[in-house]
């Protein structure tokens, strides 16, 4: 058996999108910026998959960019938003993913901006009151880019709070929204947000296709040239079956949004139960009690024989699922997150994320194996 406990990762594609795709694949080839027919078949499927997704979040078809996915969402965002709406500030935390914090730091690095984190309270929520002082001791054009929820963790921060705080204080906001797009339901009317990216393979989609939402109150210059694709914001052929890909697991995503989330929540709510039960001295990283990811559950794991070995082990035993240790050997640089919410190096985090595949049975399975793991070191 094995037991695919990785979803915030990757995850694996619906059988519907595998369709659409495989007859796009098979059936229309054609170049979307051709005059010809088979040019114009390819396009109208484009400018289709751009409605669908435009009318999920509530925005218009011209907002919405596609991408190869959300690094270049996040890139295009913060990049573009200081070379052409003069920011001169980035306000951000120590927690984002690398997309956005290491492009950051590279812009701040450069001399193009000044860089600020934001403080994190001990739950590894932003601190609000810090981000509230932040933006109004400066005068100077702010981006604000704060994740929507943390990969690692899963605390979820509450955009419309800190999209209202940026409007006040006239600041630009980008939010990593790539472990939530699809699996919650964003109304861009009611939230103020400057731009937003996602990722297709994060909601059961392709892997190498996302999207970037930018507000029509922004205009951006492109970041790449060439041949003038997605209204001359993202040169390169598109790719075609990826977009369609995208926009139908966004749409099966909405359909099936209020299933997909009691049956996700209610499985990681059984393996945080049956653990916390079951192993002693298991802890759970993040504001698990508060505002939280439903697919995400970050579990920090007593000190043991086998910490530095778990995600090894469990990979043998048939578990796969992600790390999240803070960094305690030489070879691994360990986790940025659990760094910076000064997580116990003695302890090993493993992050278990849910997906709609995912079987009671299964969380079953991955439960008996971790018991048996932690019975052996308590034995040694
Ligand atoms: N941002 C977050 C929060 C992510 O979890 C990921 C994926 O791991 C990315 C950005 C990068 O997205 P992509 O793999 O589509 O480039």
């Amino acid at each position: 058996m094995r037991v695919y406990l990785d979803n915030a990762a990757t995850t694996p594609l619906d059988p519907a999108v595998i369709e659409v795709m495989t007859d796009i694949m098979q059936n229309h080839y054609g170049n979307p910026s051709a005059i010809h027919g088979q040019g114009r078949e390819v396009r109208t499927i484009i400018e289709e998959a751009r409605k669908t997704v435009a009318r999920l979040v509530n925005v218009t078809p011209s907002e919405i960019f596609f991408t190869s996915g959300g690094t270049e969402a996040d890139n295009m965002a913060i990049r573009c938003s200081v070379a052409d709406l003069d920011v001169k500030r980035i306000i951000s935390s120590p927690i984002e993913h690398h997309a956005v914090l290491y492009t950051a730091q590279e812009l701040a690095n450069a001399g193009k901006v000044k860089l600020e984190m934001v403080k994190l309270g001990l739950d590894g929520h932003v601190d609000l009151e810090d981000l509230e002082k932040l933006l109004s001791n400066s005068k100077d054009k702010t981006l604000v880019t704060l994740m929507h929820a943390n990969n690692e963790i899963g605390n979820l921060l509450d955009l419309d709070l800190v999209g209202a705080m940026c409007e006040k204080y006239g600041a630009l906001f980008h939010s990593d929204t790539v472990q939530t797009m699809a699996h919650y339901r964003f109304d861009l009317q009611k939230t103020h947000v400057d731009f937003l990216a996602a990722s297709a393979h994060k909601f059961n989609g392709p892997k190498g296709v996302g999207f970037i939402y930018i507000s029509n109150r922004n205009k951006l210059k492109p970041m790449f040239t060439g041949g003038s694709q997605e209204r001359n914001m993202r040169s390169g052929t598109e790719n075609v079956y990826g977009i369609a890909g995208l926009a139908k697991a966004f749409q099966i995503s909405h359909d099936q949004m209020d299933e997909k989330t009691a049956l996700i929540s209610g499985l990681k709510n059984y393996m945080r139960e049956r653990l916390t039960t079951e192993i002693p001295g298991v802890r759970f990283n993040g504001d698990i009690n508060g505002n939280n990811l439903y697919t995400v559950l970050s579990v920090s794991f007593p000190p043991s024989k086998v910490s530095d070995m778990m995600l090894f082990k469990m990979d043998i035993e048939g578990i796969s699922a992600s790390g999240g240790s803070a960094c305690s050997s030489g070879t691994d640089i360990g986790s940025h997150v659990m760094s910076a919410l000064k997580s116990d190096t003695t302890r090993a985090n493993v992050r278990f994320s849910f997906g709609k595949f995912n079987t009671k049975e299964e969380i079953d399975f991955a439960i008996e194996i971790l018991k048996e793991m932690h019975s052996e070191t308590v034995a040694q």
